[in-house]
């Protein structure tokens, strides 16, 4: 087929649904691409000729009726904004059985067929009991730094994250070097080590602490001596919140090594930032093939990515377990940081 017939092709095929308008939520903790997805699905469900209704701090105002149309320019300009402009919410009250049929009699109202809701798993906890309870066909798209969500290579936010820490990592690098010291970042993942894994090895850590594994105070400070006797003038290491408190960590290896020690905790600033290039290509792949997951009509399920491809993930399956880490990478950091 040649270029210009695909064009047409791809110009003119906008389906057809019975589904008229959609609502966009966005849930739990915020990451940078949020934006992103929301612009993808407000724009994709327009070029589909469906209506589109914006829902603001999540459940909460999903149950407080705090929503209202979007069109293609309430989506302008917010690309490579982070956070999200329908900003988000955790919401007690969603978790009840009369929180849902507040959020439902609020379906009836505006005439919503379908949901999307950009968050984490305990976002499509919500969305699946939701569906359960009232048969709304909910579409989940990823949005989490920790990459935690079962079903999806990664979410929305999470490699901006990344890019954050080892934005961090090397910055402390050259300080590290100047003084001969010890650094110890800590990083968010309060049950996840993605972020610390991926961004330790992106940077070079010396040792990388993660929740999943139990970790060796003895084989970090073993490895600081192998390191000092060879004349190494640093050394970094990357602590997942969940797996200890960086300020204990450099405590107990000062104790242990006598080595002075520095602590920086990251905290909020990993969340924030302008959404990567990866990001948010991936927000739009996700966002768009929400609406399409929606426009069948029957969805109770979560975009994914795997190896690369688009994929469709049952709701429920996705707060059954954790993404696991991969224990090649793990592997890898080790061997590389000797
Ligand atoms: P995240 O989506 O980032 O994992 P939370 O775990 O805080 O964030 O969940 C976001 C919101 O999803 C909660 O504040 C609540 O409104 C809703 N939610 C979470 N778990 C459930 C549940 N079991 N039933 C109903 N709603 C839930």
């Amino acid at each position: 087929m040649s270029l210009k017939k695909l064009v047409d092709v791809v110009e003119y095929d906008r389906g057809c649904s019975n589904v008229q308008r959609i609502a966009v939520l966005t849930s739990g903790g915020d990451s940078p691409g949020m934006n992103a997805a929301i612009r993808a699905v407000v724009r994709k469900a327009i070029f589909h000729g469906l209506e589109v209704i914006g829902i603001q701090r999540g459940y909460s105002g999903f149950i407080d009726a705090d929503m209202g149309p979007m069109n293609l320019s309430s989506v302008a300009d917010i690309i490579h904004r982070g956070g999200t402009i329908l900003r988000t919410a955790r919401s007690e009250e969603f978790k009840t059985p009369q929180g849902r049929a507040k959020a439902h009699e609020n379906v009836l109202r505006f005439g919503i067929q379908g949901l999307v809701v950009i968050g984490g798993d305990g976002s499509f906890r919500g969305a699946n009991v939701f569906h359960e309870e009232y048969g709304l066909p909910v579409a989940g798209v990823p949005g989490t730094i920790d990459n935690d969500i079962a079903g999806t290579d990664y979410s929305i936010g999470f490699d901006t994250a990344v890019n954050t820490v080892v934005e961090a990592i090397n910055k402390i690098r050259d300080t590290a070097t100047s003084h001969e010291r010890t650094f110890i970042l800590e990083v968010m993942g309060r049950e996840s080590g993605h972020i610390a894994l991926t961004a330790g090895l992106a940077g070079g850590a010396e040792s990388i602490l993660i929740p999943e594994l139990d970790n060796n105070i003895n084989e970090v400070c073993e490895k600081l001596y192998r390191g000092y006797k060879r004349g190494k003038l640093h050394s970094i290491i990357i602590v997942a919140e969940g797996a200890a408190s960086g300020l204990e960590i450099g405590k107990k290896l000062h104790e242990m090594t006598g080595l002075e020690t520095k602590v920086t905790i990251l905290g909020h600033l990993q969340r924030g930032g302008t959404p990567t290039a990866f990001d948010r290509i991936l927000a739009s792949r996700m966002g768009a093939t929400a609406v399409e997951m929606l426009m069948s009509g029957n969805a109770k399920h979560m975009v994914g990515i795997a190896g690369g491809k688009i994929v469709s993930e049952s709701l429920a399956d996705t707060f059954k377990c954790k993404n696991a880490i991969d224990l090649e990478l793990y592997k890898l950091a080790g061997i590389l940081s000797i």
